[in-house]
């Protein structure tokens, strides 16, 4: 059996003073963040903050890729009030599959040999006080050490469906999982911190927890 290994967000700057100032463990649910987020920075808590595009980051794209990864930022626009989608033009926000680690393409300045994860996802914010600003969010795959499937069947490899479907969470300022929480009701929760090649053929599918953690940060 694979070691689980972490599927990790890599804060900015901004985000560890604003972690810091904020209490634990406030939330009934497990992967919701504390503070809400304002895409357009106005301050007001609202259903049009949800809607973000991502698209193709990097090289090593193919139509089933490209599949998967729509069907993975759909999970979240179909069954929560976090509306991302994946659009053929370019936007600043991005998945890279091509094993680009974040470092020279986001704010945040690490390579895979530095946070060992299968996955991360980087996002850029500001603390605006009572809300947070994110910028930017970009989800990156190490697809040069851990060898990734993008078909439908589940095997021992990592679902590539799968770990989208987790890292995408984050865009939406979910937090990690910790082990010792990712199974209560025998089902895997998406936001899961850790998991190994075979579990993450799971994480497709949004448990509760992770619905209700979306819906917490966005107005319906
Ligand atoms: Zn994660």
């Amino acid at each position: 059996m694979a070691a689980r290994r972490r599927l990790a967000v890599a804060w900015s700057i901004a985000w560890l003073l604003v972690q810091a100032a904020i209490p634990a463990s406030v939330s009934a649910h497990h992967s919701a963040s504390i503070k809400r987020w304002d895409v357009d920075n106005d301050g007001v808590w609202e259903a049009s903050d949800s809607i973000v595009a991502y698209s193709q980051g990097g090289v090593a794209w193919t139509t089933q890729k490209i599949n998967r990864v729509t069907e993975a930022i759909q999970r979240w626009s179909s069954q929560t009030d976090w509306n991302p989608w994946f659009s053929s033009s370019p936007v600043s926000h991005k998945v890279w599959v091509d094993g680009s680690a974040p470092s020279g393409h986001s704010v945040c300045d690490v390579t895979w040999s530095q946070i060992d994860d299968v996955a991360t996802t980087c996002n850029d914010m500001i603390n605006k006080g009572s809300w947070i600003r994110i910028i930017d969010s970009d989800t990156f795959l190490d697809s040069t050490h851990t060898s990734f499937d993008w078909g439908t069947t589940s095997n021992s490899n990592y679902s590539g469906r799968g770990v989208v479907t987790h890292e995408i969470g984050h865009g939406a300022h979910l937090i990690d999982v910790n082990w010792a929480n990712c199974d209560p009701f025998g089902e895997l929760i998406t936001m899961c911190g850790t998991a190994g090649g075979t579990q993450t053929w799971g994480l497709y599918t949004l448990t509760a927890d992770d619905i209700n953690s979306a819906n917490d940060m966005y107005p319906p």
